[in-house]
């Protein structure tokens, strides 16, 4: 039986997602490495993480909420969960009525083709869900360079998409194996991990630098 302690991090979705050897550089192995992006990235969660709960009339929004779900075996942390007043919704302490959550993440580029950003945002939706007992119908996606604000819906092809992909990402980490890289041109320029990587390398070179680079550091 698994316990919390074996619960993967909510960002492993979107790692894995991104690229399977990149999830397990970070979560089985914990390398990490900063880019420009992860960099930029950072700067606008600290901008995003004061932990500091606003209120203005029927809505209230409260940051870096930590985040659990049983159901999807992650834990984490959402950028803001705002709150609107809503039959719907839940009950506040020390608030009237009923405000229904709504999780909204911050990220650094545009809005990409892709669903990562918005498993995501269901991932965080769920666990606000089963830590509040209440169903979160909606989610947004900030996109900093376009300024734009991206609602979601969080419908059921959604929820099964991240379900699926919280239990291949929670199997994966668990096998504890680390595959081969496999060079990207879209991918790989990108990735915070590409030096720690060398995916262009032959796989004997890499794995030498690799443990090279693991004793220099001790
Ligand atoms: S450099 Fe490429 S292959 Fe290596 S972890 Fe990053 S995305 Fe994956």
């Amino acid at each position: 039986m698994s316990s919390e302690n074996d619960y993967i991090m909510l960002s492993a979705l979107q790692h894995y997602a991104y690229c399977p050897r990149q999830c397990a550089l970070i979560h089985i192995e914990q390398q990490w490495a900063e880019n420009r992006f992860t960099v930029e990235g950072d700067i606008l969660h600290e901008r995003v993480d004061s932990g500091e709960a606003e209120s203005r009339g029927e809505y209230y929004s409260v940051r870096t909420i930590r985040l659990q779900s049983k159901a999807l075996q992650i834990t984490g942390v959402a950028d803001l969960v705002e709150f609107r007043k809503d039959e719907t919704g839940v009950p506040i302490p020390g608030k009237k009525g009923l405000w229904l959550p709504c999780p909204v993440e911050y990220k650094r580029g545009t809005k990409k083709a892709d669903d990562w950003d918005r498993i995501q945002l269901c991932a965080q939706a769920i666990c606000l869900e089963e830590m509040l007992q209440c169903t979160v119908p909606r989610g947004a996606l900030w996109y900093q360079k376009d300024k734009h604000r991206e609602w979601v819906t969080l419908d059921e092809a959604l929820r099964a998409e991240t379900a699926e992909l919280a239990r291949a990402a929670n199997e994966f980490v668990a096998a504890g194996k680390t595959p081969k890289a496999e060079y990207s041109a879209k991918k790989c320029p990108r990735c915070s991990l590409l030096d720690v990587c060398q995916p262009k390398l032959p796989g004997s070179r890499r794995e030498k630098l690799y443990y090279e680079e693991i004793f220099k550091a001790e």
